[in-house]
């Protein structure tokens, strides 16, 4: 099931591992040991981040980021306490 995020900022720690999470839930977005990403010499071997703030919709492995003025149906954020605010 698919379920949209919002992207907090990324850290990394100890130069080696890199972690995005979910700014409003903490769901992990994204997760590196640094020391493993393979790149081609010469290559940036950061790996990709989300932008902080971005509506990121995961489904199983596949991720993705989409445009919305409001958040989707499916967001983390929407639940019982934030719903009543976001339909009036
Ligand atoms: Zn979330």
């Amino acid at each position: 099931m698919a379920v949209t995020h919002i992207a907090a900022p990324h850290i990394t720690i100890s130069d080696r591992f890199m972690r995005q999470r979910c700014g409003w839930c903490g769901e992990t977005l994204l997760e590196y040991d640094l020391t493993r990403v393979a790149v081609l010499a010469g290559q940036d071997p950061t790996p990709a981040t989300w932008p902080t703030g971005a509506l990121v919709t995961v489904d199983g492995n596949a991720s993705w980021t989409a445009e919305a003025d409001r958040l989707p149906d499916d967001a983390c954020a929407v639940n019982p306490l934030t719903l009543a605010s976001l339909t009036t």
